[in-house]
């Protein structure tokens, strides 16, 4: 955990953190951390539910510091673990807090990971045991994420959303006398997933705790192939500090090419790796047919389009009309 009283040049941290314990009244607990979080002027999506919390925040480091002790100081919470990440622009531009009915959306609230879920491995422990033959490692995101970077020779799953997990569940079958290591980016959806794979007959199931992010943190990212996708403003991030290679290649020509964009067609919003050429050359499109779509979004290199915000804030309340049904 990096010391805030140390001379830091970095203007921004960006906090990763989950937490599976019963919380009985989501509602009134999230006008109240909404609050605290508006006061110390924290950006980021933050959800809470009967499950637990889940976040990811940036600010300044005195506040995000805050933070940390204001959530660990409730005691639901004293487990909870801060991935922290430095970062030169602020990850988020607003903040949302919401109630759902999930942490991670599974479609599993039968589930309980606060009862029994796959060993915990830290960074180390991943790291010494990865390799081992008697080992399989199961990389449990999506697509788009496992396209841009991925371990060495983990088994992906072909799966566009994490709540599909469970129909791929088959292709672990073979694997079932071994042992197997789920992973994620952050370490929330495995406590979920690997939660399941005991639940479906798995026996000797473990977990990367804290995922690829604090992976990188702590053990240099070493064998993590790509880059890592993340849900804010950065869209990905290097996570290899050690033996990083180039996983993808640009979906437009096929060069070596690991940065992604968003599709500027608002309607396709495809996920893609596109080089820096061909991303000026089809104005932010994944296509042809895209780029020749008419009131495409304005490329201005980065690929990523903010979306608009519904501007609730619990002091003042809704400032757009609400929806009625
Ligand atoms: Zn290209
Ligand atoms: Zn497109």
């Amino acid at each position: 955990m990096p010391n805030i009283n140390e001379i830091n040049p970095t203007p921004y941290w960006v906090l990763l953190y989950y937490c599976f314990t019963p919380i009985d009244s989501p509602e009134e607990f999230r006008e109240q951390h909404h609050l605290w979080c508006l006061k110390h002027g924290l950006n980021g999506r933050i959800i809470i539910a009967p499950e637990g919390l889940n976040g990811t925040v940036s600010g300044a480091p005195a506040d995000c510091q805050a933070y940390m002790d204001y959530v660990k100081a409730d005691t639901r919470f004293a487990n909870i673990d801060f991935k922290v990440e430095k970062s030169d622009k602020p990850a988020f531009a607003k903040l949302h807090v919401r109630t759902k009915s999930e942490i991670v959306h599974a479609d599993l609230p039968q589930i309980k990971p606060w009862e029994r879920t796959g060993i915990h491995l830290e960074p180390a422990q991943f790291k010494a045991m990865k390799d081992n033959p008697d080992v399989v490692v199961v990389d449990f995101r999506s697509n788009y994420e496992h396209k841009v970077g991925k371990f060495k020779n983990a088994i992906t799953l072909d799966i566009e959303n994490f709540r599909d997990f469970p129909t791929k569940i088959a292709q672990l079958e073979k694997y079932k006398d071994k042992k197997i290591i789920t992973y994620c980016t952050g370490g929330i959806k495995c406590e979920k997933a690997s939660a399941y794979l005991l639940d479906q007959g798995f026996e000797n199931v473990y977990q990367l705790h804290g995922g690829i992010i604090k992976y990188g943190i702590e053990e240099g990212g070493q064998d993590f192939e790509g880059k890592c996708y993340v849900f804010d403003n950065r869209l990905t991030v290097d996570v290899n500090k050690i033996n990083p290679v180039v996983a993808s290649v640009c979906y437009i020509c096929g060069t070596h090419c690991d940065r992604m964009i968003n599709c500027a067609n608002a309607l396709c919003n495809n996920h893609v790796p596109v080089c820096e050429k061909c991303g000026w050359d089809m104005k932010g499109t994944c296509s042809e047919a895209c780029k020749h779509t008419p009131n495409i979004r304005v490329y201005d290199g980065s690929g990523y389009y903010q979306k608009k915000s519904n501007g609730y804030n619990p002091y003042i309340g809704l400032t757009r009309r609400k929806k009625t049904n």
